[in-house]
């Protein structure tokens, strides 16, 4: 199963891509996740994005592009891909039919998890990342058994540096303009699954499923 990942920042795709994952044994494939990896690795896909992940800004599309088609080429994408973070803008959804085009494959669903943009702030300032797996919590949400700490290895958790208030507020700003016209394109292709993202998150992980189905 070829799927995308669409929602706003923080409207829960991360939390979501974790269960899919597991549940249909297909690889995760996000792009701020790559970005985030390569900066702390310090390569040279690192040094051009880091800039923009600071601002909250897009990083340029033949970045991008190039490291998208790069992953989807490799084999255990045949079996299907959960893309999360990408295609952000139009001009990234056209470059994505021309990689899969490519590459002989088709997007099956686009799961759009839909939050109010009201709520948004306070899930993303309330993000905490455990810096050993990556498990996402939320302070109030989806707080770990012990303040602070990772429930599954014991990790000191802490928060993405774009996570602030005002960084966040750009992303948000940047995304909102860009979002209609890719739920327009996937629309009208008949590929868009709306998701109520606004209720808890094994609920929103239920109605994912029953759609797939
Ligand atoms: P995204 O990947 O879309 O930016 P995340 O999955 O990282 O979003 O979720 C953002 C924050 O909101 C996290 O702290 C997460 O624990 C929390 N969260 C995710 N889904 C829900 C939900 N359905 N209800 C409340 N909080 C949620
Ligand atoms: P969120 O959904 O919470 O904004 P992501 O982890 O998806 O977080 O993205 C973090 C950052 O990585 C973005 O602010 C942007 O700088 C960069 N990024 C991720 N995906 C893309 C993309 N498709 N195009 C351009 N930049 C991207």
């Amino acid at each position: 199963m070829n799927l995308i990942l669409m929602g706003l920042p923080g409207a829960g795709k991360g939390t979501q891509a974790e269960k899919i994952k597991e549940k249909h044994n297909i690889p995760h494939i996000s792009t701020g996740d790559m970005f985030r990896l390569a900066i702390k690795e310090g390569t040279e896909l690192g040094k051009k994005a880091k800039g923009y992940l600071d601002e909250g800004a897009l990083v340029p599309d033949e970045v991008t592009n190039g490291i998208v088609e790069e992953r989807l080429s490799m084999p255990d994408c045949e079996k299907g891909f959960l893309l999360d973070g990408f295609p952000r803008t139009i001009p990234q959804a056209e470059a994505l039919e021309e990689i899969l085009g490519k590459l002989n494959k088709d997007i099956d669903h686009v799961i759009h998890i839909d939050v109010p943009e009201d709520k948004l702030l306070q899930r993303l300032t309330g993000r905490r990342i455990c810096p050993t797996c990556g498990t996402t919590y939320h302070v109030l949400y989806n707080p770990p058994k012990e303040d602070g700490v990772c429930d599954k290895d014991g990790s000191e958790l802490s928060q993405r540096e774009d996570d602030t208030e005002e960084t966040v507020k750009n992303r948000l700003e940047i995304n909102i303009k860009q979002t209609q016209p890719l739920l327009d394109f996937y629309k009208e292709k008949g590929v868009l699954m709306p998701i109520n993202g606004d209720q808890h998150i094994d609920d929103v992980f239920v109605e994912i499923e029953q759609k797939l189905k």
